[in-house]
């Protein structure tokens, strides 16, 4: 299949290219497209054979449900079984915006869209180009993150283009994105909301409008110690891996900095190529040759938006090892290490 790559301006999207992705999508195909957290990968929400065919494009597990994006508020009700008054304040809040919420399904959705699930993860996405298709594809499209499963999201229209180029119709280029991690997953099937995945919307913003709010223990230390499994059947599986072998390095930065270049002096020592991901306050502190300052710990946003780049350059300079200082920032760390101890596959050590 030839994979169309079509430049917008995400300011005012060329409205006859945008109904010809609609197209796209009514007929069944996928497209591509920019939303603020990470490139999506759509398909008609509602229709299951869309649903199977973005499993199959992404290699995705098809127990790993897809997160239903809508345009307008009036959509929700026919998808959503059961809505929470407390869910309508956080859209009110948060939508359109990185905020995802779970909510009991309908039977509109299939079973090929929830990945068996009788629930449903709904969110309106914070991106003229994404809105403009969602109301040009009849309201309803499915979309995981536009990368190869397993592989660092795209926060690019090059780093779709790399993962799926031939696999699929069209792809939005409409710049890079502003967030650059996936949105916050609250679920509000339960008596309490329970953050199924931390992202932009941190827990203090999200107990701003809410009250209480729990932590899915699967995704604590000591729940993953006790062998709890997380809720979303996503955040189960090594995701965001770079090819290389990723270690975090943890602890006051004077030991940090001397630990990680004792173990690069080591590897290249044996021959090996190695990279260090360093906040700006002391990338110049590091002897390996490939050092990528992802960004000032002043500014934590910066950090979260460029993770995923730089994950994806280590796999461009061809490195076998990589280490990485941790990022336990008071914003966005949480999502931040969410996402770097899963590329990591949980290898953390001590300096
Ligand atoms: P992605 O769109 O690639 O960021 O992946 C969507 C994430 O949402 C995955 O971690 C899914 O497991 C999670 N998710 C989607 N639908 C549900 C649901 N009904 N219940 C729990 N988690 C969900
Ligand atoms: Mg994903």
């Amino acid at each position: 299949m030839k994979t169309e790559f079509i430049k917008l301006d995400p300011a005012c999207p060329d409205e006859t290219m945008v109904r010809r992705a609609g197209e796209i999508l009514k007929a069944g195909g996928l497209v591509a497209f920019p939303t603020e957290t990470v490139y999506g990968l759509g398909g008609d929400a509602l229709n299951p054979e869309a649903s199977r065919k973005i499993y199959a494009a992404k290699g995705r597990p098809s127990d790993n449900p897809l997160i239903v994006h809508i345009a307008d508020m009036d959509h929700l009700y026919p998808i959503a079984r059961r809505v929470p008054e407390s869910a309508l304040r956080l859209a009110e809040v948060w939508w359109p915006g990185p905020l995802t919420m779970i909510f009991e399904k309908t039977d509109l959705v299939p079973y090929e869209t929830s990945g068996g699930l009788d629930t449903v993860a709904v969110r309106m996405p914070n991106n003229s180009i994404a809105l403009a298709l969602i109301a040009a594809s009849g309201g309803y499209i499915a979309a995981p993150s536009a990368n190869t499963s397993g592989r660092p999201s795209p926060t690019t229209a090059e780093h779709v283009l790399g993962d799926l180029d031939g696999k699929i119709e069209m792809i939005l280029d409409g710049g890079s994105v502003r967030i650059g991690l996936e949105s916050t997953i609250v679920d509000f099937t339960e008596e309490v909301p329970v953050i199924l995945r931390p992202g932009y919307v941190n827990r203090d913003k999200l107990e701003a409008v809410l009250g209480e709010v729990r932590m899915d223990p699967g995704l604590t230390d000591e729940g993953a110690t006790a062998g709890l499994r997380p809720k979303a059947p996503g955040m189960r599986y090594r995701h965001y891996a770079p090819r290389a072998a990723l270690t975090i390095v943890e602890g006051e930065e004077d030991r940090v900095v001397a630990k990680i270049n004792a173990l690069v002096r080591e590897d290249e020592a044996r021959g090996l190529k190695c990279g260090v991901i360093a906040p700006t306050e002391s990338a110049g502190r590091y002897e390996a040759r490939d050092v990528k300052n992802i960004g000032s710990l002043a500014n934590d946003k910066e950090i979260a938006s460029h993770l995923f780049r730089v994950l994806r350059e280590f796999d461009d300079d061809g490195v076998d090892r990589i280490y990485s200082e941790a990022f336990n920032t008071p914003r966005m760390g949480d999502a931040i290490m969410n996402r770097l101890l899963k590329a990591a596959g949980h290898q953390i050590i001590e300096a």
